[in-house]
């Protein structure tokens, strides 16, 4: 997906101290290959003191007198959450439109007229759409900064982010690990995502999946260019004793154009305790949610698995991006 020029400040008036200085304010989060090592650093910075501020006082009022509008032509639990508890733990506001159908959507108005409506209404949007490249579109239009909160089987940024931050959380480094990403590397736009923002730094990659759902050559070329290998697998025993970090996704079932497909790959991997006696007593186990059966819940008591704790961290990571590109970070 072709990244967008950085938009400029949304607004003369600057009353709390010069926000341009800010590096992210009023800038669109479209996609990971807008970020550099220095900027992820930066992110990170400001998330894990988000998540001191929060274990300190609860909420704050940074963003007072702010709005954001999230705007989901999707199913989404965690992500409009996040979103919404981040922007209110924050101190600002909240117009959720989670059902489209519910909005002039449904009397057939184009996402361009829609974000430009929002705008008038909210300092930001955050968009969840089945369209790849549609936050892109809806940036293109809108003046006020567009987060993409997942754009079919496309990107997913902030969730990569968040991907990230837990590991860097859990373990202190991504340097040097060793990631296996296992399931639906196809249409799963998370590893889509995770796997361009890993590439920045020096990782392997182990890319496990049924034959049809393999990563698609045009990201695991982008990685290459980045001196990182993919190794592909169709079976997990090989990768797993060298994993560090697990990331397991869910067969996309929506995204299938013929059922039958999916239901021969539906229930290709099921991690459960017998499955991590091979593995190293150091690592994590990640899934972006929701699980449908390809973890086991006697899985949920290891230490190790830290899918639950991830969705915590993602609190933390969408708060720091609301404050960044509403210029108070
Ligand atoms: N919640 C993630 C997403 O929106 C993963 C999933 O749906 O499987 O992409």
């Amino acid at each position: 997906m072709e990244c967008l020029p950085a938009k400029g400040p949304v607004s003369p008036h600057l009353p709390f101290g010069d926000q341009r200085s800010a590096p992210f304010y009023g800038k669109d989060i479209l996609s990971v290959k807008q970020f550099t090592r220095e900027d992820l650093e930066y992110i990170f910075g400001v998330a894990h003191e988000m998540r001191e501020m929060v274990a300190r006082v609860g909420s704050f009022d940074l963003l007072k007198g702010k709005i954001m509008a999230s705007l989901f032509y999707e199913p989404s639990t965690r992500t409009s959450s996040s979103f919404l508890s981040a922007m209110k733990r924050l101190g600002g506001d909240v117009i959720p439109i989670n059902e489209v159908r519910y909005s002039s959507v449904s009397k057939g108005e184009s996402l361009p007229d829609t974000v430009r409506t929002l705008e008038c209404y909210v300092d930001v949007i955050v968009l969840r759409h089945p369209e790849v490249g549609a936050s892109a579109l809806a940036a293109r239009y809108a003046r006020k900064p567009v987060i993409n909160a997942g754009d079919g089987v496309g990107e997913h940024p902030t969730q990569a982010l968040l991907d990230l931050f837990t590991i860097i959380e859990e373990l202190g480094r991504v340097q040097g690990l060793t990631v296996t990403m296992l399931g639906d590397l196809k249409y799963g736009r998370t590893v889509h995502s995770l796997a361009y923002l890993l590439s920045l730094y020096g990782v392997k990659i182990n890319f496990v999946s049924p034959e049809i759902l393999k990563m698609p050559a045009d990201i695991l070329s982008q990685i290459e260019e980045k001196e990182i290998t993919g190794a592909e697998f169709t079976d997990l025993d090989q990768a797993l004793p060298e994993t560090d970090v697990l990331y397991v996704t869910r067969v996309q079932k929506e995204r299938f154009e013929d059922i039958a497909e999916y239901e021969i790959v539906k229930n290709a991997y099921t991690i459960t305790p017998e499955t991590l006696k091979a593995a190293k007593e150091q690592m994590i186990i990640m899934h972006p949610l929701p699980r449908v059966g390809e973890i086991s819940i006697a899985v949920d008591d290891d230490p190790r698995a830290a899918y639950f704790r991830q969705m915590e961290y993602g609190l933390y990571v969408r708060m720091a991006l609301l404050a960044m590109v509403l210029g108070k970070a």
